[in-house]
């Protein structure tokens, strides 16, 4: 894809506004949506739910679509991923598979009803459902795993639970390979310093597209703004960052010239839907060396 077209298709028109010059209030509107539906070549992400901890009346806790090569894949599953999936045209059994951070409720709080309207959906709407549907979730660290078995066990009063949900562990390094994308989980400290087993880890994950394209999210991270640099020293198409726990001096100093086309941040607090945001933001990204913009829910962009 040409370098305007990629421009234009990810809504960056703002955005290079705010490189080195003054963003004006009237451009720092999120950019418009497109209409087209997505081509195969495409990656396309939506945001469903870029609210931090505190949900807002127009934003909820976090979760992120990624579609592309036909298949669909979520990054974390706040409480509200069920209906903003559905209202984002999405039948529920056509997701493939869940990556979570890091075990905070923000961040998995609707992942059992997920999986349970995922088989529920799977079990009313059959002739809708592919050939082989399965559900595959993606936690940091066996703690993790162990405890959300304990949860589904007391939930369905066996061990049993249909074999096509299933609840896997990672650790730090490529998680998940199908040929279509390429996923490699890198630990931050979000969470305190890592366990040295690795156990009840924070991670960031950089997903390789089999189309070329590279994604990196941050999940949250430190008051240090400990993003990974490892993940995106390659380049990246778009980094999806979190814009909570840290000053912003600390993004500013850590993404300085680093090689990423993109930025879109999410995971924010009200205090960026409050009078001057546009203001604020605009200086904070005329710092950064990428171009940078704010997303809100059911915001698109495609890579
Ligand atoms: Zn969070
Ligand atoms: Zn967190």
């Amino acid at each position: 894809m040409e370098r305007r077209d990629f421009f234009k298709k990810m809504g960056l028109f703002t955005a290079m506004l705010g490189i080195g010059g003054k963003l004006k209030a009237q451009d720092a509107k999120p950019a418009e949506k497109t209409a087209e539906p997505p081509k195969e070549t495409d990656t396309k992400i939506t945001f469903l739910g870029t609210a931090h901890g505190a949900v807002t009346p127009t934003r909820f806790h976090s979760a992120t679509l990624l579609q592309v090569g036909g298949k669909n894949y979520l990054i974390d599953a706040g409480d509200a991923v069920c209906g903003q999936l559905t209202k984002n045209g999405l039948f529920l059994p056509d997701l493939n598979t869940i990556f979570i951070t890091h075990p905070h409720l923000d961040h998995f709080g609707g992942l059992f009803m997920l999986i349970q309207q995922w088989l529920f959906h799977k079990q009313i709407y059959p002739k809708r459902v592919k050939e082989g549907a399965h559900l595959d979730v993606y936690l940091g660290g066996q703690d993790f795993v162990d405890t959300l078995k304990a949860v589904r066990k007391g939930y369905y009063r066996s061990d049993k639970y249909p074999a096509i949900t299933a609840l896997h562990a990672f650790q730090p390094g490529e998680i998940y390979n199908d040929g279509n994308i390429k996923v490699t989980a890198y630990g931050n400290d979000h969470m305190g310093r890592r366990k040295t087993d690795n156990s009840q880890i924070a991670s960031s994950f950089l997903f390789e597209c089999a189309n070329g394209k590279k994604i990196f999210f941050s999940g949250d991270l430190s008051r240090e703004y400990d993003l990974p640099l490892d993940g995106i020293k390659g380049g990246v198409d778009l980094l999806v960052s979190e814009l909570v726990h840290y000053p912003l001096q600390k993004a500013i100093d850590r993404l300085k010239d680093q090689p990423i086309k993109k930025i879109c941040f999410q995971h924010h607090g009200d205090t960026w839907e409050r009078p001057g945001w546009e203001k604020r933001f605009a200086d904070f990204s005329a710092k950064l060396t990428s171009p940078a913009e704010i997303v809100r829910d059911n915001d698109v962009r495609f890579v």
